[in-house]
């Protein structure tokens, strides 16, 4: 059995490890030059970063068990400072919220990834940007954008998050009344556009959480962390994960990014009522446009294209954006592929 896998991210992942015991051939081809998607590391200065998901949370025993017990653990860190709340006013409050664990790793969240696939015997092509599929027989070809050949599957199972994964459908040679209806329901999935500015400052703050969230989501600023909570990640002074509100996000995402990572900054030092992080001695910013899902789509025409040999899985698929949801929903939908035998 042949099985392509579009996207490297948590639920590719997981569902190429789902399949690990299996005799399928996984092929996974993924745009970008590394994986894991959108729980994405950088370094720069002798810092690790995550920035994109800030963590994995233990909201789901299957994943707590995978992350803590299955899956090696060395270098994984648990953030132990609580998260604390603020309004759009720039009021912040102590949570008493009874918060989850929250995991990343020493080298970054994309561990989560590379040690998935780490158990498998998938072939992982980077730079590939799979641009369309056709229907052959019973099975599918995939195309790149260069309308270059990738090869023909048994079966295909496409994690993008929704927006590009009904461009893809949309661009799909498949005479099939069912197409026309995938395609509306994955292209109805809302998601919300996140902007992530790095502010790297050569002084530790003396504050005693780990992040800040806006509850009443009517602030420009959306979620507020410090890396130097990780161990491993930050050596010295302190590194600003500021995701910034939807709104503000769209509005201000084709800007020039010096002007939105000053302007990301001042609000921040409001935000803390401490001049000095107006002025970072070093910044970094990463624009996610399709950053987190907020409906899932309905199920039946997603299971309808199952018969035909077409799976789909990420968080969007589970309705929200979290790293522990994409890996269960790649676990369940290679759990399905194996029983299926396709
Ligand atoms: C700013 C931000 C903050 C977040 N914060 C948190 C958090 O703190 N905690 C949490 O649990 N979750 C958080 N999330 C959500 C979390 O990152 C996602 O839920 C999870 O990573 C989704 O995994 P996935 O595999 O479903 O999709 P993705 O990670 O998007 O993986 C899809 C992969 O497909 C690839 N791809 C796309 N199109 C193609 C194509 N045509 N051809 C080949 N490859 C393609 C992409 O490059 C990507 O690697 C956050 C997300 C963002 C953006």
């Amino acid at each position: 059995m042949e099985l392509a896998i579009v996207g490297a991210g948590a639920a590719g992942a997981a569902a190429a490890y789902a399949l690990r015991e299996t005799d399928h051939e996984v092929t996974v081809f993924e745009k970008s030059h590394g994986v894991c998607g959108r729980a994405a590391t950088r370094r720069k200065h002798g810092c690790t970063y995550d920035h994109g998901a800030n963590y994995i949370k233990a909201d789901s025993d299957r994943v707590t068990e995978l992350v803590t017990e299955t899956l090696p653990i060395e270098g994984l860190v648990t953030v132990e400072e609580p998260v604390w709340t603020f309004d759009h006013a720039g009021q912040i409050s102590e949570s008493d919220r009874q918060e989850a664990r929250k995991w990343s790793y020493e080298a970054g969240i994309t561990q989560l990834a590379k040690r998935l696939f780490a158990e498998t015997d998938a072939k992982v092509a980077f730079e590939t940007r799979v641009d369309g599929l056709s229907r052959d027989g019973d099975g599918w070809r995939l195309r790149d954008i260069d309308d270059g050949a990738l090869g023909r599957f048994d079966a295909v199972l496409l994690t993008p998050p929704a927006p590009q994964t009904a461009d893809l459908l949309a661009a799909t040679d498949w005479d099939d009344p069912l197409a026309e209806e995938l395609t509306a329901a994955v292209d109805a999935v809302p998601f919300r556009t996140i902007y992530s500015v790095l502010l790297h400052y050569p002084f530790e703050l003396d504050v005693p959480w780990y992040g800040l969230v806006n509850t009443d989501r009517d602030h420009e600023v959306g979620w507020l962390s410090r890396e130097s909570c990780k161990p491993g990640h930050v050596p010295e002074g302190e590194l600003l994960v500021a995701q910034m509100s939807p709104a503000w996000s769209r509005r201000r995402y084709d800007d020039p990014s010096e002007a939105v990572k000053a302007d990301a900054a001042s609000l921040v030092a409001d935000l803390l009522e401490d001049d000095r992080l107006a002025d970072p001695d070093w910044t970094d910013r990463q624009g996610w446009r399709y950053a987190l899902p907020d409906e899932a789509p309905p199920a039946d025409p997603l299971r309808a294209a199952e018969e035909h040999d077409l799976y789909l899985a990420g968080d969007w698929v589970e309705g929200d954006g979290r790293v522990h949801l994409a890996v269960e929903s790649g676990l369940d939908t290679g759990g399905r592929i194996a029983a299926d035998g396709r």
